[in-house]
């Protein structure tokens, strides 16, 4: 690192100036964690860590704008315009208790706090007022070797808080690195354990392995063991059997993680944003009913029959299992119940078709569609067609504004009530359709077509 102090990044300048500040009243204040790491690789940074001989009292006095979240833990978060800066006093994890948390922490120094770290590659501090680095746990060479390495013996350490297990997984597709032997073996034994991580947690985790490794994510989650605790009905993917002139790859599973290897998320695309995360929950789930829908027909011709509605509730009990807002889970849900419907949008008349289109989430759809075709037959006619559509409606609105509304139709005479809304419908259809263009049309064609104002039946 050449010159540490000339930074054009906000959130470095930020810690920069909490680094110099604590030493200025004679601390030690290091980066840690990711920033470090990050750092080194050349890889943007999420957040800006720093680690400190000053107790949290001392820390408080320097900042009082500082709060301290875990005080047990000797952890001061000072908020600033460009992110929240932690800033926690170099220390000893107690014993631990419960496969989460420690029974209790003692401060301690640079090497000690190190130790307590999961990963080697997690275990360097940077002075970033020098740029010098301290690598108490071989850090360095991991780096340069792309290893993922428990420090010290990994089994103890994933006994000791189980979702490090999860965590291994995640920062190897999230860095792009091998998992070391000693490492891979003691996550593979210890999976089990991953049980009684909290929903919350595997959620955040399950996400980023999505976001940062795709289908190698998928592929590493099932052959750690893992899938059976995190997502049992993705495991139930495997052996699943499909027709090989439609799914040439493989089985369920095979299919859905090269879904995942395939979807072009839309731009701008984060771990933490909401359009990213929907879609990659539609490519993991959109196939996740048919284990318990296939069918073999007498002349072996397998079917998977209604398994994009089933895989709505399906997909929904395991989200919401998860903890995943309730928003995004109705999101995935109405990707997963149109990935089918899609197929038949050239059958479709132009109101439906016009439906269709405007719908919510349409890119995230019409990304799963290609994903899910490239993935297997590899035939993108329908999605030509859609585009091609779009391209034909894209100087106006595809739902223009409505040519009646429900007061217009009292004046007419009609009485209020739910046939109202059927009515409206039937305008908007033919008006979608273009038999209608102008609101005197409309209303010569509501007459013509409802004739009766009292009791609203339709002629045909
Ligand atoms: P990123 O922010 O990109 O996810 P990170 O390495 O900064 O990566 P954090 O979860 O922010 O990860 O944690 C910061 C540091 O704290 C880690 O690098 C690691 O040194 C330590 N750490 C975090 N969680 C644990 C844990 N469960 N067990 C041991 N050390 C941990
Ligand atoms: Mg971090």
């Amino acid at each position: 690192m050449s010159e540490p102090q000339l930074t054009s990044d906000p959130s470095r300048a930020a810690a920069l100036a909490v680094a110099a500040t604590l030493q200025a009243a004679g601390h030690t204040a290091l980066l840690c964690g990711g920033a470090v790491r990050d750092g080194l690789l050349g890889r943007p940074v999420n957040d800006f860590d720093l680690a400190t001989s000053a107790t949290p009292e001392e820390g408080q006095v320097l900042f009082p704008e500082a709060v301290a979240v875990g005080a047990q833990f000797g952890v001061l978060v000072l908020p600033r315009p460009d992110g929240d800066i932690e800033v926690a006093t170099f220390r000893d994890d107690g014993l631990y208790v419960d496969g989460r948390r420690p029974s209790g922490v003692a401060f301690s120094d640079p090497p000690r706090d190190a130790q307590r770290r999961d990963f080697t590659v997690n275990g360097l501090f940077e002075d970033p007022l020098t740029g010098a680095i301290d690598d108490y746990v071989g850090g360095l060479q991991d780096l340069r070797r792309r290893l993922l390495r428990a420090i010290g013996d990994p089994a103890a350490r994933f006994e000791e808080d189980h979702l490090r297990i999860l965590r291994a997984v995640r920062f190897a597709v999230q860095l792009g690195f091998a998992i070391e032997p000693a490492t891979w073996q003691a996550v593979k034994r210890l999976a089990p354990l991953v049980e009684d991580v909290s929903a919350e947690r595997i959620r955040d985790e399950l996400l980023k392995i999505l976001y940062y490794g795709r289908g190698r994510g998928l592929r590493l989650l099932r052959d750690a063991g893992l899938l059976p605790f995190v997502l049992p009905a993705v495991e139930a993917m495997q052996g699943v059997t499909q027709p090989s002139i439609y799914h040439p790859e493989g089985d369920v599973f095979v299919h859905t993680s090269l879904v995942l290897d395939q979807v072009v998320l839309p731009e701008p695309h984060a771990a933490s944003d909401d359009d990213t995360r929907v879609l990659l929950l539609a490519c993991l789930l959109h196939d996740v009913s048919k284990p318990a829908t296939r069918t073999v027909d007498p002349d072996g011709r397998i079917r998977f029959n209604g398994h994009d509605h089933q895989g709505v509730a399906a997909s929904a009990a395991i989200l919401e299992a998860l903890r995943l807002p309730k928003r995004l889970v109705e999101r995935v849900g109405a990707l997963i119940r149109a990935h089918i419907q899609i197929a038949a949008t050239p059958q479709m008349r132009s109101a439906r078709l016009r439906r269709f289109l405007a719908q919510e989430d349409l890119e995230l759809h019409l990304a799963l569609h290609a994903a899910d075709c490239g993935a297997s037959h590899g035939n993108f006619e329908i999605l030509a067609f859609l585009r091609e559509r779009l391209e034909t409606f894209a100087n106006e609105p595809l739902i223009p504004p409505p040519l009646l509304n429900g007061r217009d139709l009292m004046t007419l005479g009609y009485e209020a009530g739910p046939a109202l809304g059927a009515m409206l419908r039937w305008v908007q259809d033919e008006q979608l359709e273009g038999n209608l263009q102008t609101r005197d049309e409309a209303v010569r064609g509501v007459r013509a077509q409802f004739p009766n104002p009292g009791g609203v039946e339709p002629r045909d």
